[in-house]
Parts: structure tokens; sequence; C-alpha cells
């Protein structure tokens, strides 16, 4: 809810839909940005980077520099709100510290077609070597696989069908998907 009244409605169980609820983030990024934009007070830069921050002084901060496809560029305001996520520039230049945990494994998040007999059911496999979740949605299947800690590279290099090749080898239970 936004104080104009109700921007968004995400219904919990659409008809026909899996009985799980999986937020859409990409839509409520889209609908915050049509809201923003449709109030005619904001300037979309996009693609653009965060640099560094500007300062007026060392305590007080006026403004960004970010890079667009045609260069480095400054951004001045009264207010500046860092939401740039886990790997913050403005935390990391406002010397604001952050215990991040370090896991010992990574999430691989993958899809699969959905097979016909599969039943309405979130299924959790596990196994020594890491474990599986199975996220029915009305077509597909969600498939998050425990994977080495820092393998992204490797699995993002990978073709499709040699990853079906590892997950099937690695995790037996995933073979009925
Ligand atoms: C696979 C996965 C599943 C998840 N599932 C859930 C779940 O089921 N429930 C739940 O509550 N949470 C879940 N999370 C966690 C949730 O997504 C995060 O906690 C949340 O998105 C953090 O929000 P944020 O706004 O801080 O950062 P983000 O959502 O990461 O947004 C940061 C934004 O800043 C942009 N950005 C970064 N650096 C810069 C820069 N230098 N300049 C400009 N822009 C920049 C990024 O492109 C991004 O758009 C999940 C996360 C992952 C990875």
């Amino acid at each position: 809810m936004h104080y104009y009244g109700c921007i968004y409605r995400a219904p919990l169980l659409a008809p026909g839909s899996s009985p799980y609820l999986v937020l859409p983030h990409a839509k409520i990024e889209r609908t915050l940005l049509d809201q923003a934009l449709a109030s005619g007070q904001i300037k979309l830069i996009q693609p653009a980077k965060a640099v560094n921050l500007i300062r007026r002084s060392p305590e007080a901060i006026s403004g960004i520099r970010y890079q667009d496809e045609q260069g480095i560029h400054e951004a001045y305001a009264p207010l500046v709100v860092g939401a740039d996520g886990h790997k913050s520039v403005v935390r990391e230049q406002m010397g604001v510290e952050v215990a991040a945990y370090h896991y010992d494994h990574a999430y691989l998040g993958l899809e699969a077609q959905r097979p016909t007999h599969y039943e309405n059911a979130m299924r959790v496999h596990l196994h020594p070597d890491g474990g599986i979740l199975l996220m029915p949605r009305p077509d597909r299947v969600g498939v998050g696989v425990l994977v080495a800690a820092d393998s992204a590279n490797y699995w993002l290099k990978l073709p499709h069908e040699k990853i079906d090749v590892e997950v099937n080898a690695y995790h037996y239970d995933y073979a009925f998907i």
C-alpha cells in the first residue's frame, strides 16, 4: 500500500495457480517505477551505475557520480538514498560496516517443464552432497539446488544439457523431473 492508496494487488491464490506465495519482484519494481514516473517529478537514467558519492564536507553528502553509456556524470540532491543491495557502493562509501555471513554453499536456481503427473506439493530432497528444493508452478517447476560456494561462474558457463547431466549425477532424486 502507498499513502495514495493501493497501487498493486497480488492475489495470494489466483484461479489455477500454485498455492505458494512467490512474489513477482520484477512486477513490483515495475509498478513502483510506473508510479514514480507518473508523478512527473523524477528523471530515470537507465542503465546507469552509481560510482561514488559527492561530499560537500566529510560529513555531508550532496550527490552521486554515476556512469552511463556516455560516461561519468554528477547528480546533486538534498537527500541521497542508497538502495543498491548487498554490495552497496553507497553503504561502503558511508563507512557503514556489515557483518556478512559467508555461506559454505550457493543456491543454483533452475526451471523445468512441469510433468503432468507432478502433484501440487513443494518437495525437499536431502542428499549428503547438498539438497534440492522443488517448487511447483502452473506449467513449470522451480528447482533450487545447493551447490559449492563460489561455483557461480562454473554453473553459468555450463551448457544446458551438461547442467542436466551434472545435477542428475549429483542428486539422483532430480531424475524424475
Ligand atoms: C534466489 C533468491 C531468492 C530469494 N528469495 C527470497 C524470498 O523468497 N523471500 C524474501 O523475502 N527474500 C528473498 N530473497 C532475498 C531478497 O531478494 C533480497 O533480500 C532483497 O531483494 C534485497 O533488496 P534490496 O532492495 O536491498 O536489494 P536488491 O533487490 O538487490 O536491489 C538492489 C538494486 O540496486 C542495483 N545496483 C546495485 N549496485 C548498483 C550501483 N552501483 N549503481 C546502480 N544500481 C546498483 C541492482 O541492480 C538492483 O537493482 C531472495 C534472494 C535470492 C538471490
